[in-house]
């Protein structure tokens, strides 16, 4: 089956790598699922990059809340995504997909630099690229890092894995009439305020023309589909 997308930026919430009321960072159970989806992908010869938030470890915070100016809470955040990314390497090393850690900050001893060519020219050679270190600076979110590096590495869409299975009209957890859309237009989901990703990021897909897919990540085979064309998720377009 050829694939829907050759080039994917795969992006993954820090919180969604730790089991629900664990105290622990990791659920390795989650992380190999995550890693054989992966490869069930890379397989069909997709081009993958993935990057991973920080939130089963740090956030930034504001400084009333933490006692941690913001921006140095920022900075130990994105360091964080880069324990996150060590952690999803390891993972899909262990069943056989050779990775690069690129990171956005210099730690030469774990991650090469983020060398926007380079990265190119590892997926070329179906390497796994995970980016960590957002975007090297505070203030942002590793939504914006992640839309960031899938515009300049041309991915084809962005893959917004989460635990729902796309985007509805109203909170389903709260509104039993709650229809999931298929599709939606960036424009629709400005004027009904639905929180894809923060507005930072998902200008900066709006204006470059990036599609979002926000889909459950937690259910194995629904990377692949997506891939597939399967209607899974929910698809935000022009
Ligand atoms: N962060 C940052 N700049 C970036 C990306 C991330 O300062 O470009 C910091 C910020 O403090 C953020 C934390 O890293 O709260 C973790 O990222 P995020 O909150 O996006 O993680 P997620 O919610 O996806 O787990």
């Amino acid at each position: 089956m050829l694939p829907k997308y050759k080039r994917v930026l795969l992006k993954l919430s820090g919180e969604s790598l730790k089991a629900e009321n664990s105290t622990e960072p990791f659920d390795p159970k989650i992380i190999e699922q995550y890693a054989n989806d992966i490869k069930s992908i890379t397989d069909m010869g997709v081009q993958v990059a993935v990057v991973i938030g920080a939130g089963n470890i740090y956030r930034g915070m504001n400084e009333a809340e933490s006692g941690i100016e913001r921006a140095h809470g920022d900075y130990m955040g994105m360091l964080a995504t880069v324990i996150n990314g060590m952690a999803m390497q390891a993972m899909l090393e262990k069943i056989g997909i050779f990775t690069r850690l690129q990171s956005a900050l210099q730690m030469d001893q774990v991650a090469e630099p983020y060398i926007r060519r380079r990265a190119i020219r590892h997926l070329e050679k179906n390497r796994v690229v995970i980016f960590g270190a957002g975007t090297g600076n505070p203030y942002f979110t590793t939504d914006t890092g992640g839309s960031l590096r899938a515009i300049e590495i041309k991915a084809d869409v962005i893959l917004k894995g989460t635990r729902v299975d796309g985007i509805y009209t109203a909170d389903p957890e709260k509104d039993p009439e709650a229809v999931k859309y298929e599709t939606i237009s960036y424009k629709e989901c400005i004027d009904n305020n639905l929180k894809i990703m923060d507005m930072t990021a998902f200008t900066l897909c709006m204006e470059n023309k990036l599609p979002i897919i926000v889909f459950d990540m937690n259910k194995p085979g629904n990377l692949r589909a997506v891939i597939e064309g399967q209607n899974v998720g929910t698809l935000v377009t022009q």
